[in-house]
């Protein structure tokens, strides 16, 4: 008996959330969007999967519905993204289902299942229990990839055209960087004085291979920088491996978005900033010494 429900919209968010719908039993798939041109790659798992044509939150909707109804998972799981939010939310609306966002845990009972999940930007960790079934939508790295093997079937769902549809799409400025991926990411904030010294940044994450992301004021405010790069509660949630704030005052809501690092360096010219309480590396120094210095430094073991 199919016991969970997978949606996803790219490889990497269907195996992370194959690993959580395992906890709770035989799962299922419904890709959509990148995911859908990887369903054969998600069925050498050992699992059903229905390919949706598609990725708008209405098609997302209607195959979710038409499973649900016909399969009655205990459990939906997903990733917090946007496409699930919207699809999903309009699903347990309907059904007057519990939803939970950006879920960390999860323990699954006979008959309901215990989740945690932040809250108060991330500060604190609420923990609460829903009766099957309810939809739970998992940070990204917060489970593993799903390892098993075996030959799943693999279905396509049609679900007609969109009710919804869109009259005009006007494109944001975006720079194609994938601060989601990145192994290192360097946080760029108000410390910089002027948009071309963010050169500095960008010098030294081509050094360490890495992405410049931002605090919301360079992004949102300046616009120095697109808002993919933008890092938050109401930004990005990113978890690289090192992370390094320059010029960062480590606001509640820019490390709701950094907390998952592994390791997390500040540069700060004040040694009272509220990042250093949450870094596990300080270096109290003007971002305008210190900076070039270390490029230099890193310059030189390069060519070494
Ligand atoms: C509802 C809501 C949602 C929000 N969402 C987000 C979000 O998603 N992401 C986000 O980032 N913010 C968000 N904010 C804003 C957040 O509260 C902070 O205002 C913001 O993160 C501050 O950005 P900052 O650290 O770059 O700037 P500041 O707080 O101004 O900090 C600048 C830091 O640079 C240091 N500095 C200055 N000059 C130098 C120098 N020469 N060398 C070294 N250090 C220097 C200063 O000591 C200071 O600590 C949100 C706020 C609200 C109310």
């Amino acid at each position: 008996m199919v016991s969970s429900l997978v949606v996803g919209g790219t490889l990497g968010e269907i195996l992370e959330s194959l690993t959580a719908a395992s906890l709770v039993g035989e799962p299922i798939v419904l890709a959509y969007g990148q995911a859908a041109a990887k369903a054969e790659e998600i069925a050498s798992r050992g699992v059903k999967v229905f390919r949706l044509n598609g990725e708008h939150p209405d098609l997302i909707f209607k195959a979710a519905k038409k499973l649900f109804e016909e399969l009655k998972p205990k459990v939906i799981i997903g990733h917090s993204t946007k496409n699930n939010r919207d699809a999903l939310s309009r699903l347990a609306g309907l059904y007057d289902l519990a939803m939970a966002t950006d879920v960390v845990k999860i323990e699954p009972g006979d008959d309901h299942i215990i989740y945690e999940r932040g809250f108060l930007s991330e500060r604190a960790i609420a923990r609460e229990k829903a009766s099957y079934p309810a939809i739970v939508l998992i940070n990204q790295k917060v489970f593993e990839p799903y390892s098993a093997q075996g030959q799943g079937e693999i279905v396509d769902i049609d679900v007609g055209t969109p009710d919804v549809q869109i009259v005009e799409i006007k494109k944001k400025q975006l720079s194609g960087i994938n601060l989601e991926e990145a192994e290192i990411i360097v946080g760029v904030g108000r410390g910089f004085k002027k948009k071309e010294d963010l050169k500095l940044a960008f010098e030294l994450a081509e050094l360490l291979g890495a992405q410049v992301g931002a605090s919301r004021p360079i992004a949102a405010d300046y616009k120095w920088l697109p808002e993919d790069a933008w890092i938050g509660i109401s930004g990005k949630r990113v978890a690289p491996k090192l992370y390094i704030a320059i010029g960062i005052s480590g606001a509640p809501q820019h490390m709701a978005g950094v907390n998952n690092s592994k390791i997390i360096v500040a540069i700060n010219k004040d040694k009272s900033a509220p990042i250093f309480k949450q870094a596990d590396y300080g270096v109290v120094a003007d971002l305008y010494q210190f900076v070039p210095v270390l490029i230099k430094k890193l310059k030189e073991r390069k060519e070494k």
